[in-house]
């Protein structure tokens, strides 16, 4: 992945935010005060207007800047949990304007890491994790068995959305949905399905 592929996956990432604003919002309403998707949509479209103002030379640090503005920009437990993310995604990768798919695979890893020590999640409570767990395990399969980007980025999307969907059954054991107990389950989880749109936004830029 270089620099232009990160760029475009985050912008990618900004418009299906856009585009599914009010998909988001609506799931949110339902478990949670309603404002996943304009949370979202703020926070990728200052990330779009931030990177494209000053644009880094290196994959990392885009990332690492791209994460610093969500935490800035958006007031909700996602933005604080992206955030976190992405900018532990970029620590975790090596310097250059080019970054090696294992690399990627292991920066990844360590975003999920911030997620799980930042909110405390573990699978199954209805989370952020929920989507982001499963897709990471396709991808890392994928890459062991030989796949390019594009295909452990598509095998990753597909796993997403999977995880995404079970969230329904769930009940909520982390963030605002947990206060509803019972009464969170039959719900898709707003923040698993914002990062089903996130892999699939890296699925549709390096197809
Ligand atoms: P808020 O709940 O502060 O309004 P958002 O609506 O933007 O923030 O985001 C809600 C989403 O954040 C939830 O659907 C869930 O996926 C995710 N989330 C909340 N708490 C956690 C946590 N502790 N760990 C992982 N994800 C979480
Ligand atoms: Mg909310
Ligand atoms: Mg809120």
């Amino acid at each position: 992945m270089d620099v232009a592929l990160a760029l475009a996956w985050l912008r990618a990432s900004a418009g299906a935010v856009a585009a599914e604003s009010d998909r988001l919002t609506r799931l949110d309403s339902a478990i949670g005060d309603g404002d996943h998707g304009v949370n979202m949509n703020r926070g990728f479209a200052a990330v779009v207007a931030a990177l494209d103002a000053t644009p880094p030379d290196a994959v990392g640090a885009l990332f690492v800047k791209a994460g610093g503005t969500l935490i800035s920009k958006v007031g909700g437990a996602s933005g604080p949990l992206y955030g976190s993310a992405l900018r532990a995604l970029g620590k975790a990768l090596p310097p250059g304007p080019e970054v090696e798919l294992a690399a990627l695979a292991g920066g990844l890893e360590a975003g999920l890491e911030a997620v799980r020590k930042l909110g405390g999640a573990e699978p199954g409570d209805k989370t952020i994790v929920d989507a982001y767990r499963p897709a990471l395990d396709a991808f890392e399969e994928a890459v062991a068995g030989g796949a390019d980007l594009a295909g452990a980025a598509a095998a990753a999307a597909r796993a997403a959305d999977e995880g995404a969907r079970a969230t329904t059954a769930m009940q909520a054991r982390k963030g605002r949905a947990s206060y509803l107990g019972e009464r969170s389950i039959g719900h898709q989880d707003p923040g698993a399905t914002s990062t089903a749109l996130i892999f699939k936004a890296l699925a549709d830029v390096t197809a």
